[in-house]
């Protein structure tokens, strides 16, 4: 007796790895499809590359500036008289 999930593929292909780590550039993949992206990755090197470089582009398209006001406690050794 085959178990459902063998059927249905637990493992996710080359292809819907591609597909789910590109939709995640737009929203939060759900926690199953990480799971499933992540058991995927540790066993294909070419998706590991794929998501790898995706990350890359993510990153530089993400507006992670500089932390705004740090200087604005800067007072450096001033004393009341
Ligand atoms: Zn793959």
């Amino acid at each position: 007796m085959k178990r459902e999930a063998d059927r249905m593929g637990f493992k996710p292909t080359c292809r819907e790895v591609h597909r789910l780590s590109s939709e995640g550039l737009d929203r939060e993949l759900s926690l199953v499809e990480r799971v499933r992206m992540r058991v995927h990755l540790m066993v294909c090197q070419a998706c590991r590359n794929f998501t790898g470089q995706l990350n890359l582009i993510r990153r530089a398209v993400r507006h992670d500036g500089p932390p705004v006001g740090a200087e604005a406690e800067a007072d450096p050794g001033r004393e009341r008289p």
